[in-house]
């Protein structure tokens, strides 16, 4: 096992990756900007380096600072927790060059998953289903673009290969407006994403957003550890996650479980992953995978008992899993709010000073946050700042659970959506549950009117 992991990160999933290398032993390495100088995990840690800057292009994302910072404290491996460089297979590639052990899948596995067209050509290949669109990114010559979205039918999204983060992508109803958002997609993702490619799909009417955790090690083992509800979502960005999904049959999940395993197994997947999809009508359509771990990974850990950031590490060790598929049983249910410092009206960001923070405890609650008294937020960064989970046995003792933890939690000095997660928890339809992609903005219409 290493004894020295460098974690290439910042806030609450920093604080998740040094937790997970104390129990384990593991000296960690903190990584900081200027701006998180005052971080307790910074405070706290074994060691920890200044690799630049508050603007994360300085800092978060510069390869050789913190390539270097692995170097001067002799740390062999680098987790790289999410967002930033986590998906990079550059990144991936120079710390392997450096000898360093990359927390996470091979460079080639991260290169063929971020670009969207190929990943879902291999997925296709792996038998995994796929929204039908596109084969690939689409041609230059209008004439054929408007061919494929004629076969496809309206309406369509158009989508760029190198997209993220929820931006990127554009919807078309009519054949007069596709010709322009191709354009406009191709010209965005150009200077997002540094890739003009874009593809094409059908556009979901009133899909679901349903993902199914991997785990794999370097001998070959696959397991698929459940899947998690994502469909609450404002601007595709996740509000709540929870799992198991409400109201869908097992037989599905473990039917589709077993082709991402299968997938895992035939491109040499390693690490962790999540396989994205679309759920509709009872069917599964892929749109995409992530090769890292997830803000909201706890909800599966705490339904399944496995510590997903302890297994990465152990399998970018070289150890094999820990348990086979027969051994992962679900129990309960977990739901999570992410608790993000913005307006709970305008979602405008809310960067400041904390002055009174308290955290929810008590039986079947889990707050992973790096926040305290008097911490500042950052505006440099994602308004994220933690997150609450709660767990029951049943779906409507989760509910209860958070309901309870969200009225005890004390946040002031910085806006944040809290209010907005106490009114989510007592809408009908939230709690009837299988609540499809587009319910929250439709949710957020109504309540400003
Ligand atoms: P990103 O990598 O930017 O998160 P995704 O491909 O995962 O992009 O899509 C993010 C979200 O966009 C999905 O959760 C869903 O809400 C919406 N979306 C993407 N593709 C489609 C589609 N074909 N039909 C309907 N909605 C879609």
């Amino acid at each position: 096992m290493f004894k020295k992991i460098l974690v290439a990160n910042r806030g609450e999933i920093a604080l998740r990756v040094q937790r997970a290398c104390r129990e384990m032993g593991i000296k960690a390495v903190m990584v900081y900007s200027e701006a998180d100088r005052e971080a307790k995990y910074v405070k706290l840690a074994d060691e920890a380096v200044c690799i630049g800057p508050a603007p994360s292009g300085q800092s978060y994302l510069n390869m050789p600072a913190i390539i270097s910072a692995a170097e001067v404290t002799d740390a062999e491996a680098i987790h790289p927790g999410y967002g930033f460089l986590s998906e990079n297979a550059d990144f991936a590639e120079r710390v392997e060059q450096s000898g360093f052990q990359f927390i996470g899948p091979t460079p080639e596995s991260i290169r063929l998953m971020g670009d969207k067209v190929s990943a879902k050509q291999a997925m296709t290949k792996a038998g995994v289903p796929c929204v039908p669109g596109s084969e690939g990114q689409l041609p230059e010559e209008a004439a054929a673009i408007r061919r494929i979205a004629k076969s496809v039918g309206y309406p369509v999204i158009i989508k760029a290969a190198g997209g993220g983060g929820g931006r990127g992508m554009r919807v078309v109803h009519t054949e007069a407006a596709l010709m322009g958002a191709v354009q406009t997609t191709r010209a965005e993702a150009a200077a997002a994403f540094g890739n003009p490619a874009v593809y094409l799909e059908k556009f979901l009417q009133n899909p679901r957003h349903i993902e199914i955790q991997v785990l794999a090690d370097k001998h070959k083992n696959a397991v698929y550890l459940g899947e998690r509800d994502c469909s609450m979502q404002r601007r595709h960005q996740k509000v709540i996650e929870e799992a198991p999904a409400p109201g869908i049959a097992r037989r599905l999940i473990e039917r589709i479980g077993e082709r991402c395993v299968a997938a895992c197994k035939k491109t040499g997947y390693r690490g962790a992953g999540t396989f994205e999809f679309l759920y509709e009508n009872g069917e599964f359509y892929f749109i995409e995978m992530n090769t890292r771990v997830q803000v909201e990974h706890p909800v599966t850990e705490w339904i399944t008992g496995v510590d997903i950031v302890r297994t990465q590490i152990m399998v970018a060790a070289g150890e094999k899993l820990p348990f086979t598929q027969r051994q992962i049983q679900l129990r309960g249910h977990a739901i999570e709010c992410r608790i993000n410092a913005e307006d709970p009206f305008k979602f405008t960001p809310s960067p400041g000073r904390i002055t009174a923070w308290h955290a929810p405890g008590g039986p079947g609650v889990r707050v992973d946050s790096h926040v305290y008294a008097n911490y500042f937020v950052p505006p440099h960064y994602d308004s994220m700042i933690g997150k609450i989970i709660a767990h029951g046995d049943t779906r409507e003792q989760a509910i209860a659970r958070m309901q309870t933890a969200l009225a005890e939690t004390v946040l002031e000095g910085i806006h944040s959506n809290i209010a907005l997660h106490r009114e989510l928890m007592v809408d009908a339809k939230f709690r009837a549950g299988g609540t499809n992609i587009h319910y929250l903005e439709g949710w957020l219409g109504e309540r400003q009117r």
